[in-house]
């Protein structure tokens, strides 16, 4: 089965991702007004039809934004774990009761003919999870917002054909910006976010020729660069010897609009 990814928004102003198999689809995380995620699907002619629900990482407002309308409107199955759903339905937050769907992690459920598993991250929400989507011989992970890579993620990640993973901070520009001092602790901690060095030290350490694409995720808009992102990626490589072979590709998500669709088709061989 055919794996399709598409980035609509990715970042602390919004976090919205797609996933396809060619005739349906998921998404994953709504932080985006409804209107957007319409217009930016449609961009890449992908009908609101095909979408069968949307998969929720945590209750921080740039992954959750757009998610009451669009579920509201497009009578759409939202899943997650009964923690996240407790701290996500609060009075400013109504989802319609026929949208909610509980999921339990660890445990593999299935939807738009994929296998998916939730996970536990580190982050400072109630629950936070990364998603493990299986179709076929393919395995795509996404995980946005960790703190650090904790046991209960590495497996997974290492397990990827297709990642999806946070390079959130330069650790230079975050510690010479102007946030302050309570703010960039939160986000250096280890529940807060990963950062340009601790995601490239991780996957210098993991890559293997059957992890194929690798999206750098949810950079800060002060405290990062997709440069910066790359360069540190590029030197944790190059300085453990690594060159990637011809169907490996790394690329950084942009942050307000939608990036390049990503295929790996089913007839695309792992070893
Ligand atoms: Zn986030
Ligand atoms: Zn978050």
């Amino acid at each position: 089965m055919e794996l399709t990814f598409y980035s609509l928004s990715s970042g602390s102003s919004g976090n919205c991702y797609y996933l396809g198999n060619g005739s349906h689809g998921l998404l994953i995380d709504a932080g985006i007004s409804a209107t957007s995620v319409r217009k930016f699907l449609g961009k890449m002619d992908i009908p609101m039809h095909t979408i069968t629900g949307v998969l929720v990482t945590h209750n921080h407002i740039d992954h959750i934004k757009g998610l009451e309308v669009l579920t509201r409107k497009n009578s759409l199955p939202a899943f997650t774990t009964r923690k996240i759903w407790k701290s996500i339905l609060t009075p400013h937050i109504s989802i319609t009761k026929d949208c909610i769907r509980e999921i339990h992690l660890k445990q593999k459920f299935r939807l738009a003919g994929y296998e998916i598993e939730a996970f536990p991250v580190c982050h400072d929400a109630p629950e936070t999870v990364g998603y493990h989507i299986c179709a076929g011989d393919k395995k795509f992970t996404i995980v946005t917002d960790l703190g650090h890579i904790c046991d209960t993620a590495a497996p997974y990640i290492k397990a990827a054909n297709m990642l999806v993973i946070e390079s959130n901070y330069d650790e230079e520009m975050l510690t010479n910006g102007r946030y302050p001092q309570f703010l960039k602790a939160r986000i250096k901690s280890d529940h807060g976010h990963l950062g340009n060095h601790q995601a490239s030290s991780f996957l210098a350490e993991i890559i293997n020729d059957d992890l194929r694409n690798i999206c750098l995720a949810h950079l800060s808009r002060n405290n990062n660069t997709p440069e910066k992102a790359l360069i540190t990626l590029n030197k944790a490589f190059s300085a453990r010897g690594i060159v990637l072979n011809a169907k490996q590709h790394i690329m950084v998500l942009n942050r307000d609009v939608p990036t390049e669709m990503i295929r790996m088709a089913e007839s695309d061989r792992l070893s």
